[in-house]
């Protein structure tokens, strides 16, 4: 089969690797129709977060059982299902606790030995706890709706509850990528009243509002904390969702945040270190939660959300390629020409 592997910075290429195949009589193998390309996994592609040469890319994917384990008891070939971005036993005390994303025995699509979502099949452990089952083979704008619920449209919601957003809320959100778009619509989702978006990409900003932003900030840094400042009456926000996970985007994310306020921090961390301001957290009794989003134990309310037509985070996607075309897709969100890819296999 074929499938998206890193050979070193700026380096994706599509190959043959070996068919995904059975070891374990709780796996399936899925065919891949669609999968994405996640601002995450920039990180691998700018050298940032290190990969071993010829490592499988993308952990989104959808798609069709073709095989399953004699122990898989809910799922059939020719089942349509969505997976999100990790895989979990849904029977340890985390999964039990819906932290599905410190599963005992969970992993992540393309880590070394495991499939990745950017390929032609995928090899899933734990299947009946893993995948979430699709009513019909999705089409047209539903496909982009589903793919969002993956990873961004969960953790966008993971962001939301861990900043305590709630009915008549006012939140704040640092990073205007798919992750930060899909805070907002979490946020509205969850009630919020206001919702002030810091970003400048202009589409992305249009998105935004769209979404259900009504406030816009285009500075950065010190500037950025005064002017949310100015605009939620002096004294910052109960509710910030922090997407990106610098250190710049993190401590702009605690500067606006209200005393007695929570972050929710989603962005993975990069650069952020032991630097974090502790002490600014401790005297302003600011809460910050957050991490890697629980995604499977989201998914069937979002789900639910998405095939009524409520929720709708397929905007997001602004490119679709094929999966030969998958390094021109990674170059074109580097470059900031796409904001997230989608790749039909
Ligand atoms: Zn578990």
């Amino acid at each position: 089969m074929r499938a998206a592997t890193i050979h070193g910075p700026k380096n994706i290429q599509v190959e043959s690797v070996p068919d995904a195949a059975l070891r374990s009589s709780r796996d399936a193998v899925v065919a891949v129709t669609h999968a994405c390309v996640c601002g995450s996994d920039l990180w691998a592609y700018r050298g940032t977060a290190p990969r071993r040469p010829g490592q499988r890319m993308g952990h989104e994917f959808m798609g069709t059982v073709e095989e399953v384990g004699s122990d898989v008891e809910t799922l059939r070939p020719g089942d349509h299902v969505l997976a999100p971005f990790l895989w979990s036993d849904g029977e340890c005390e985390f999964c039990a606790d819906g932290m599905h994303a410190c599963c005992r025995q969970g992993g992540i699509w393309g880590q070394p030995g495991a499939d990745g979502g950017q390929g032609e099949a995928v090899r899933v452990p734990y299947a009946d706890a893993t995948l979430v089952r699709l009513p019909d083979a999705p089409e047209g704008p539903l496909v982009p709706a589903l793919m969002a619920l993956c990873d961004v449209m969960c953790t966008g919601h993971h962001a939301a509850l861990a900043a305590r957003v709630r009915p008549g809320s006012t939140v704040a959100v640092v990073g205007d990528g798919a992750v930060g778009l899909c805070g907002v619509l979490a946020a509205r989702r969850l009630g919020a009243e206001r919702i002030v978006m810091l970003g400048r990409h202009p589409d992305r900003v249009a998105l935004a509002r769209r979404f259900g932003a009504s406030d816009i900030v285009r500075d950065r840094g010190t500037a950025a904390a005064e002017r949310v400042r100015e605009l939620t009456g002096g004294s910052g926000v109960p509710a910030v969702i922090e997407a990106v996970g610098t250190r710049d985007s993190l401590q702009t994310a605690i500067a606006i945040a209200r005393s007695g306020g929570a972050v929710g921090f989603v962005g993975t961390p990069h650069g952020v270190g032991d630097r974090l301001d502790v002490r600014q957290l401790f005297d302003r009794n600011i809460a910050l939660g957050g991490g890697l989003a629980p995604a499977r134990a989201y998914l069937p309310d979002l789900l639910a959300d998405v095939l009524v037509g409520e929720l709708d985070a397929g905007p997001v996607f602004d490119l679709t390629l094929d999966l030969p075309d998958t390094p021109r897709a990674y170059a074109a969100m580097h470059e900031r020409h796409a904001l997230k890819a989608l790749i039909r296999i």
